[in-house]
């Protein structure tokens, strides 16, 4: 009765920039995989762009209860019949945490119905994400608040539909705010957007980043 969790990866930023490489040895999927493995309670497996049917034939699927997305810059690569089992999956009852970039893969906005647009500047400056459903199982064992010291900012207007819950809210040092933390119901499923993230930096080795995702798998 684990909760058999599938991290999805675009894999491409670590093939071709070394910087990301650096930070990334084994993949953003990897590091992700990595934290959520030494879970008792969850097993833990990778698929990437590349392989055949994305790495997310029905068989893989089928045996997933919780899809973590993360994609940048190869959104459009990804074939619509996949989208469309993904989706199938979703309103069958798999859950689905989208992190970071992942507002514009075709899943994200698929199941949003609208741009998922927002706005964003890359100058390394700290975000504050204030807990705002402090009961919410997402947040279980969180603070009032966190903090990153180094962000790629995401501002507002996020073109997203209402969020059935919405858990964070992020300041930044530059003024902006962004609804960090949404959750929403489609189906039978469950879908989180998640914020943080950003290949040139270690958001995914961040205790309480690691948290949430691992908060968020659960529920
Ligand atoms: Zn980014």
């Amino acid at each position: 009765d684990k909760i058999r969790v599938t991290v999805w990866n675009e894999y491409r930023h670590e093939k071709t920039h070394e910087a990301v490489a650096k930070i990334y040895p084994e993949g953003i999927h990897g590091q992700i995989a990595k934290f959520l493995s030494a879970n008792p309670d969850m097993v833990v497996r990778t698929a990437t762009l590349d392989e055949p049917e994305h790495g997310l034939t029905e068989e893989v699927l089928a045996q997933t209860d919780v899809l973590i997305w993360w994609g940048h810059m190869a959104h459009g690569q990804v074939q619509d019949a996949v989208v469309d089992r993904v989706q199938q999956r979703v309103l069958n009852g798999m859950g689905l945490i989208v992190l970071h970039s992942g507002h514009f893969s075709k899943i994200f906005k698929r199941l949003m119905g609208t741009n998922c647009s927002l706005r964003w500047r890359e100058i390394g400056e700290r975000e504050r994400l204030w807990v705002v459903n402090p009961g919410h199982p997402i947040v279980q064992g969180l603070g009032e608040y966190f903090e990153i010291p180094h962000v790629e900012m995401y501002g507002e207007f996020f073109d997203i539909p209402q969020p059935d819950d919405l858990v964070f809210i992020s300041w930044f040092q530059g003024g902006e705010v962004f609804r960090s933390g949404c959750c929403w119901h489609r189906g039978k499923g469950k879908v989180f957007y998640f914020r943080p993230g950003h290949e040139t930096l270690p958001i995914f080795y961040h205790e309480t980043v690691q948290k949430v995702i691992t908060n968020a798998v659960r529920w």
